[in-house]
């Protein structure tokens, strides 16, 4: 009689994991602490909540993001196609009403008589790993509750980081000026009108610049130091790096045709859907550690959000990870504890698609190890395999999170032309995924809607 496999944390690793491994016959106890200890960002006690953006990132094919939700697709991941059932509008962009989202994957779970989910704080990771035989798939997020971060840090060795990352605020549509805000998405993508945009001329992009590098932050823990996620800054710290640095990041007004002028503005917020009703809109890449009053100031001096209602603040939080390219292996599990997979955001591979990848991975690895076979590495040009060999590559001395990318091929020739590099990926990645079917099936854990 087999322990049923051990995951720590229901959020999007740990849910997708959980899934992939009941849908192999294998049982599973899924640990959430939630609600009865909720972390700082987090809001509901549903599983796989999506904490800040609810965007996925680009469909497109021909973008690291598209290719990796292909490839998930190949692989039979379970969250994903719940992610499209609930979407909601967002350009080139898969992005999803969280609330439906959250509660299709948790009706999932609760549904699934192999995954007993256990409500409560885990805190037991020596004894757990101490016993014969047991398999855990550490899956508790940036913000593993502070107890169980004090036994992974000791686990590895003193192998963990962290960082700081924040979260955008989210306003009723009530309160937005549409004599000002216009609905149209970047050079039409999408569904054409899938944003809401706040137009600047340049006085107010300067008054509101310059508002914002002055108003008051939030303070740091004591003794922290102020280490930032450089793919996701807070808004305050990219205006407090240059006049025109939000011009050329999230306020870049290319594509966005004023319809009160004819022509782009100087500059542009962008206002994402946040539910399938309509009735709430995220600002696009505000992630913020302004204080609560602070925020409702400067940002009510967007152009057309005078009047704007936050119904939530963006925080900053202190996310941790793991050194993983000193203490895991390409297959997802601890050098040190083979038996002990990591998924999700502590292996520094960075973003909620990345989350689901290596969740739907130690699933599979952790089936094998129950079975009794041996864990595999994806193939080197699957997308999976490039993450996990960019994530355990030792060459790394100061490994910081990090999304997925085509940079992250490395077995691709240097020097080629871009429309010839996409074509030997789409290739690469192909026969890499017709590679994995076969060596799953040999190894009797066969893709989802194959088994
Ligand atoms: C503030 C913030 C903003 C982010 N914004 C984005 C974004 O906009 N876009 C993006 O792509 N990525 C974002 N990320 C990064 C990352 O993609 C998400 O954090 C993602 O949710 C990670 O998935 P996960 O499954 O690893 O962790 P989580 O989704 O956080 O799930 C981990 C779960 O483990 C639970 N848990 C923790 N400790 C314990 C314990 N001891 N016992 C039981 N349960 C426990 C938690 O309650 C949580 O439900 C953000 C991260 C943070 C922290």
């Amino acid at each position: 009689m087999h322990h049923p496999v051990t995951i720590i944390g229901g959020g999007l690793a740990g849910s997708e994991a959980a899934l992939q491994l009941a849908a192999r016959g294998i049982a599973v106890e899924l640990w959430e602490q939630r609600p009865a200890v909720m972390t700082a960002a987090h809001t509901t006690d549903g599983l796989a909540e999506l904490v800040c953006s609810n965007s996925l990132k680009s469909t497109d094919p021909a973008r690291a993001a598209g290719l990796l939700k292909e490839e998930l697709t190949q692989l039979g991941c379970r969250l994903l196609p719940l992610a499209f059932a609930h979407q909601v509008p967002g350009g080139a962009a898969l992005c999803v009403d969280r609330e439906r989202f959250s509660r299709a994957v948790t009706e999932l779970i609760a549904a699934e008589p192999l995954i007993t989910l256990r409500r409560a704080e885990f805190t037991g990771l020596p004894e757990l790993v101490a016993e014969p035989g047991r398999i855990v798939i550490l899956a508790s997020g940036p913000l593993t509750s502070g107890a169980l971060w004090a036994q992974v840090v000791k686990l590895v060795g003193d192998g963990g980081s962290y960082f700081y990352d924040a979260t955008a605020p989210i306003i009723s549509v009530q309160g937005i000026d549409r004599s000002v805000v216009f609905a149209q998405s970047r050079y039409e993508k999408g569904g054409g009108n899938d944003y809401l945009n706040c137009p600047f001329t340049p006085e107010e992009y300067l008054a509101f610049r310059e508002a914002l590098v002055s108003a008051e932050q939030i303070p740091l823990a004591a003794g922290d130091d102020y280490k930032l996620f450089e793919g996701c800054l807070p808004i305050e710290e990219l205006a407090r790096r240059g006049v025109d640095t939000m011009r050329f990041g999230p306020l870049k007004p290319k594509g966005l045709t004023d319809p009160r002028t004819g022509r782009w503005p100087y500059a542009a917020v962008q206002l994402r859907w946040e539910d399938a009703l309509e009735r709430a809109l995220s600002l696009v890449g505000f992630q913020t550690r302004l204080r609560f009053g602070e925020q409702d100031r400067v940002f009510r001096l967007i152009p057309g959000l005078a009047g704007a209602h936050f119904t939530r603040h963006g925080r900053m939080h202190r996310n941790s990870y793991l050194d993983a390219p000193r203490v895991m292996a390409p297959t997802l599990a601890l050098k040190a504890h083979p038996r002990v997979l990591v998924a999700g955001q502590l292996t520094g591979l960075e973003g909620y698609m990345a989350a689901v990848a290596t969740g739907l991975w130690a699933g599979i690895n952790a089936a094998l190890l129950a079975r009794g076979g041996a864990p595999q590495v994806p193939p080197e040009q699957s997308c999976l395999g490039a993450m996990f060999a960019f994530m355990a590559n030792p060459a790394h001395s100061a490994y910081a999170p990090t999304a997925f990318s085509f940079g992250m091929c490395t077995w691709l020739p240097g020097h080629v032309r871009r429309d010839r590099k996409l074509r030997m990926i789409r290739e690469g990645a192909t026969g890499a995924w017709a590679e994995m079917r076969a060596s799953l099936a040999a190894a009797g854990s066969s893709i989802v809607g194959e088994l």
